[in-house]
């Protein structure tokens, strides 16, 4: 789950990294109280959306009046904004913070995630901050420094300074940075994050180290443990289909192909996405329906993929093992009829009572077409995708 820069940098804050003040808004109004609230003489209007790379996507400005600062929260606040992580489409801004404006030295890196070659939380540090910290780690990765942390000893004083000075922090903010380093790992392993990462974390004229951007993402099988942050979700974020998908407990993703995937089990539905690739295919989805899928569920599975006008044909890949073929068989028509299907559907089903399955299926009377092997599937659904 992710949430935005503000709500972030407040979290961040409570583990004692150091943000600007800012103030969240959902109206012009509203922004030009919040800078006058702030004070001058410069404010920062930043769109509020789960992605990155707002700043070269003109989601990020700099307003020196009051006035500048009601006219960018005007042109920013209900913009289709993209970048290189919202897709072509890009997402529409509803929230800004107004931010008082930093004095930057120096735009740093810092970022942790899970490492899971190690299984411990790593630490990334660059001096290359900024926004185009992506160029950085695939031009000059060895700028990038990485810091793996003992989960018993958590992020030593030692580990944080030798992280800092590398990144080029001068002694006498040592302290500073930390407090910012440390904070930020004690955020990451209390909230369950998956992801923590502040870019551009700066180095300011006076020498303070400030958090000047903030982005969080959390272990959803965690979540449970912090109903706080579960208070964070913001729906207009989502993609409607898989909030629609999680209130069926359906494991749902959407991805830009044009072929739908209904397939039980998370470990089958990605290689049957493999699969459908390695035949020139491109899935339209991850849908993992999980071991106990009733009629209910199959045919809520088939709404939701068929909400994707990209959808041009659809496989379903069943293993029967706790579950019975004949069961989804008899989902898959009770589906196919609730919805009208339209596009081709490929049914590929193993295990018990397979037989049972597929004589249903095609006694049935619906035009679906039914494949043996994975491959065959696969093949099968990239030619009628294809048509
Ligand atoms: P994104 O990563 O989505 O582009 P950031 O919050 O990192 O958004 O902002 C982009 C850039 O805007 C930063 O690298 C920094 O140069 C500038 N910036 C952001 N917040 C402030 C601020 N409060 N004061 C001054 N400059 C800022
Ligand atoms: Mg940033």
């Amino acid at each position: 789950m992710k949430i935005h820069e503000y709500q972030g940098k407040e979290l961040l804050k409570r583990f004692g990294v150091t943000v600007p003040r800012g103030i969240p808004c959902f109206s012009v109004d509203e922004a030009v109280s919040a800078a006058q609230a702030l004070g001058g003489p410069v404010w920062v209007v930043k769109a509020q959306i789960h992605a990155g790379g707002r700043g070269k996507g003109g989601g990020v400005k700099l307003a020196r009046s009051l006035d500048e600062v009601r006219t960018l929260a005007s042109q920013i606040l209900g913009m289709q904004l993209k970048t290189h992580q919202t897709g072509p489409e890009g997402q529409k801004v509803r929230r800004l913070l107004i931010e008082e404006g930093a004095d930057i030295r120096k735009e740093l890196y810092v970022g942790m995630v899970v490492d899971r070659v190690s299984q411990r939380v790593c630490l990334m540090a660059s001096s290359e901050g900024g926004m185009d910290i992506e160029e950085v780690a695939a031009q000059t990765p060895e700028k990038i420094h990485k810091v793996t942390i003992d989960p018993v000893a958590g992020l030593t004083d030692a580990q944080a300074d030798d992280a800092a000075r590398r990144i080029g922090i001068p002694d006498a903010s040592l302290p500073q940075a930390r407090a910012v380093l440390q904070g930020l790992y004690r955020a990451f392993w209390e909230t369950d994050a998956s992801l923590a990462e502040i870019n551009p974390l700066i180095l300011t004229g006076d020498g303070n180290v400030i958090a000047l951007d903030a982005k969080m993402n959390f272990d959803e099988n965690a979540l449970f443990r912090h109903p706080d942050i579960v208070e964070l979700r913001d729906l207009d974020e989502e993609d409607p289909a898989e909030i629609e998908a999680s209130k069926f407990d359906l494991a749902y993703i959407q991805l830009d192909g044009n072929i739908g995937c209904l397939v039980n089990g998370a470990g089958l539905a990605m290689a049957t996405m493999d699969t459908i690739k390695l035949f020139g295919g491109e899935p339209a989805n991850f849908l993992d329906v999980g071991g106990g899928a009733t009629t209910e569920k199959v045919t809520e599975a088939f709404k939701i993929m068929l909400r994707n006008p990209k959808l041009q044909a659809i496989l379903v890949n069943i293993f029967g093992g706790i579950m019975r073929c004949d069961v989804i068989a008899e989902g898959v028509i009770a589906a196919s009829r609730a919805v009208g299907l339209k596009v081709p559907l490929v049914v590929r089903m193993k295990g018990t009572n397979e037989e049972l399955g597929k004589k249903m299926l095609a006694d049935s009377g619906l035009p679906i077409i039914s494949a043996d092997t994975m491959a065959e599937a696969a093949e099968k659904v990239v030619a009628a995708a294809a048509r």
